[in-house]
């Protein structure tokens, strides 16, 4: 690791007072990314901002309808907030099954997407759920937040604060986890909106997109069937020692079957 000095601010404009005066700061959250990459010297900031006591980016409210969860909401906390179980049960289930327990008590919702890990579980679930990133500065639709292998619309020193999801009548997420860490070798996040049918797919690409192909077949007719009929095209999507391109589509072509028949 290399030297670094370690704030803990008490506030949000404390946390980001620092970074905008730090030569290159970091915020920490969980920790789970971010002090193994410290670790590997793959990152060496010249400032930890810990955001473990900032209050303001606690807590999973209701706001007019929609539900608002606090960046730094753990994914054990939104998996077992009562509001996420009973409005959107697909997210509370998303956040339990990410990584093991240690990862679940310790990672954040906002240090996930910040991250942007193409892996990664929760940017299927926002792109599918019309949600907004919100930040210190801005609000940012979910579709322009997620711009390439693990890079975001986020500025320097930009702070996500929460994340607001809309509650679709039915939703649903499947993946095919990694064995071993859990990640999703390709993941498929089913909303049904009053105005159409979503369909977001992690995992298996650069990052996370919607497939409109699904959208379309799946508003003629919302049925496993359907999903199952949908060509997933290879091009594009990833081949690493854990699968290949073919057998990612594959995986997408089953995930979102499955997602389907558990709306
Ligand atoms: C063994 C293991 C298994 C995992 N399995 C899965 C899995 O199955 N599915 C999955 O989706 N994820 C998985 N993860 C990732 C994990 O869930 C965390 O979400 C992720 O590591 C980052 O969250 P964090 O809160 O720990 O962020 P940190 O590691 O603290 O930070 C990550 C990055 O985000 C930035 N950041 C943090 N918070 C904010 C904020 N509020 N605003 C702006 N920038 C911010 C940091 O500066 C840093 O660059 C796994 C991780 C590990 C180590």
């Amino acid at each position: 690791m290399y030297r670094f000095t370690y704030h803990q601010p008490a506030d949000l404009d404390e946390a980001v007072q620092i970074a905008s005066s730090s030569e290159d700061g970091s915020y920490l959250a969980g920790g789970m990314t971010l002090i193994p990459t410290m670790k590997f010297r793959l990152a060496g900031p010249s400032d930890l901002i810990d955001l473990g006591a900032v209050e303001a980016l606690r807590g999973i409210t209701d706001e007019g309808g929609r539900l608002r969860i606090g960046a730094a909401s753990t994914h054990a906390e939104v998996a077992a907030s009562a509001l996420v179980t009973g409005r959107l049960p697909a997210l509370a289930g998303l956040a339990s099954r990410i990584g093991d327990p240690a990862v679940r008590n310790r990672g954040t919702i906002g240090g996930s997407i910040a991250n942007a890990d193409p892996a990664a579980d929760y940017p299927a679930a926002l792109l599918a759920l019309d949600a907004e990133v919100i930040t210190n500065r801005r609000a940012i639709a979910a579709a322009d937040f997620f711009t390439g292998f693990f890079s975001t619309a986020l500025d320097p020193g930009e702070l996500v604060t929460a994340i607001r999801f809309a509650v679709p009548a039915q939703a649903a997420y499947q993946k095919a986890p990694n064995p071993a860490s859990r990640f999703a070798l390709a993941g498929v996040f089913v909303a049904r909106h009053a105005d159409g049918t979503r369909v977001a797919v992690t995992g298996a690409g650069q990052f996370a997109t919607r497939y409109p192909a699904f959208e379309a077949a799946l508003d003629a007719s919302f049925t496993p069937a359907t999903a199952a009929g949908v060509t997933v095209e290879e091009a594009g999507l990833m081949t690493d020692l854990h699968a290949s391109a073919a057998y990612r589509a594959h995986l997408i072509s089953v995930m979102a079957k499955r997602a389907v028949a558990a709306c």
